[in-house]
């Protein structure tokens, strides 16, 4: 299949965070509002997401663990103007194939739902069960029959900072969605359902951060860039409060950073790095974000041009001074 041909294979799968990440964007991608992701140990011992979205209908629920089985792309041009998260129906295959795998789902028009449990890809049991619409996938025993990667996994405390920091990126990037995060059986935050980006930033960060937020609104060349930077009092030691979306989809790109921390530089020669929440809107096509599986890498056209509006769009907010 040409579609399948053209998207390139690699590892989805390589630690508890990606496992949170591509859970969590299906969640999105069933249109669900509500989101809770719940971890214990890490998310070596247990991933749990529950969402409210449409949930997977009976006969399809098999399918949706088999390799490039997807319901979210048909011919491969969709791949050039995507929209939706997922796109290579390669996820709960890789996920189900290294460790045990349940998943409850219902479907509004059915009226009860389905319970499937694996263990290393292999279909244990398949039941009828009560349950409300949405889904519900719990991922336990992971990496118990790949000893060499669990091996490599970290301790508990760094495998939990790197969800924490996808969870909140996930929480950032969807302002309508109320996310919930519990680690250890403790609730660390959840964010409102509010279309509104500024009440999800403050029930994420403390206050200090917050009273220095300046808001970003800039549109030039077909690009809009809004979103909120601090002003040039606040600073971090580090760059974990730079977080940048491109069409609503997290990326990481080490340039916009450097475009991002020259506009402070412009006005204030420093040495830390200010926080800033950049929601780029861009014409998909000229984005490449296929470039590697876990596809918080991407690639622009024109990239300068693009890395110069960022800057622009931040320096105006420093100028502006007002929230
Ligand atoms: P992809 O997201 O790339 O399509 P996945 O392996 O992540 O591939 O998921 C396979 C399919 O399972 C999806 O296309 C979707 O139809 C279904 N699916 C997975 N998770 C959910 C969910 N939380 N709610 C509804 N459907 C889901
Ligand atoms: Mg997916």
């Amino acid at each position: 299949n040409e579609t399948i041909n053209k998207i390139a294979a690699g590892e989805v799968i390589e630690s508890p965070k990606s496992i949170v990440k591509e859970l969590v964007e299906n969640s999105i991608d069933a249109g669900a509002d509500e989101i809770t992701v719940e971890i214990k140990n890490g998310g070596k011992s247990l991933i749990r997401i529950t969402d409210n979205g449409k949930g997977i209908e009976k006969d399809e629920v098999e399918d949706a663990f088999k390799r490039h089985c997807t319901s979210k792309i048909s011919t491969s041009d969709d791949l050039n103007s995507l929209y939706t998260l997922g796109f290579r129906g390669e996820a709960l295959a890789s996920i189900a194939s290294v460790s045990h795998v349940e998943l409850i789902t219902r479907t509004g028009g059915d009226s009860y739902g389905t319970k499937i449990t694996l263990k290393g890809g292999e279909i244990i049991s398949k039941e009828d069960i009560g349950c409300p619409v949405g889904t519900i996938i719990t991922v336990t025993d992971l990496f118990f029959n790949v000893p060499a990667r669990k091996k490599f996994l970290k301790s508990d405390a760094s495998e939990s900072g790197n969800i924490n920091e996808i969870v909140v990126s996930l929480a950032l990037s969807k302002e309508n969605i109320s996310f919930k995060y519990i680690n250890n059986g403790n609730v660390i935050f959840r964010t409102p359902k509010t279309n509104n980006f500024l009440n999800t930033i403050s029930s994420l960060y403390e206050k200090d951060m917050y009273n220095s937020l300046l808001k970003v609104d800039y549109e030039n060349n077909g690009i809009t860039i809004t979103g909120y930077t601090t002003n040039l009092n606040y600073y971090r030691g580090n760059r974990k409060q730079q977080i940048v979306f491109v069409n609503s989809r997290l990326i990481k790109h080490k340039r916009i950073n450097y475009f991002i921390e020259a506009a402070y530089n412009t006005l204030l020669p420093k040495s830390k790095y200010p926080a800033c929440f950049l929601k780029i809107k861009i014409d998909p096509s000229l984005v490449d974000v296929n470039v590697h599986p876990a596809k918080t890498e991407v690639r622009f056209q024109n990239e300068d041009n693009i890395l110069n509006e960022v800057k622009r769009s931040v320096y105006s907010a420093l100028n502006s001074n007002n929230i």
